[in-house]
């Protein structure tokens, strides 16, 4: 199973993950953060469309 990790100093807390991929990521704060570290199907989609590249999948 891929592990999900996301660095919150580079997050601009814009949402997207949290919209693609609710099951894996929420907002904390003006940051989102993973609540799942298991990708359940979707981090990568979330991933691949941060802006700001703060989301790892692997
Ligand atoms: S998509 Fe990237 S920049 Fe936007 S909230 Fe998620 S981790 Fe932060």
């Amino acid at each position: 199973m891929a592990t999900v990790e996301l660095d919150q100093n580079k997050c601009i807390g814009c949402g997207t993950c949290v919209a693609l991929c609710p099951a894996n990521f929420e907002m904390d704060g003006a940051k989102a953060k993973v609540k799942n570290t298991e990708d359940t199907g979707c981090a990568k989609q979330a991933s691949e469309n941060c802006p700001v590249s703060a989301i790892t999948v692997k």
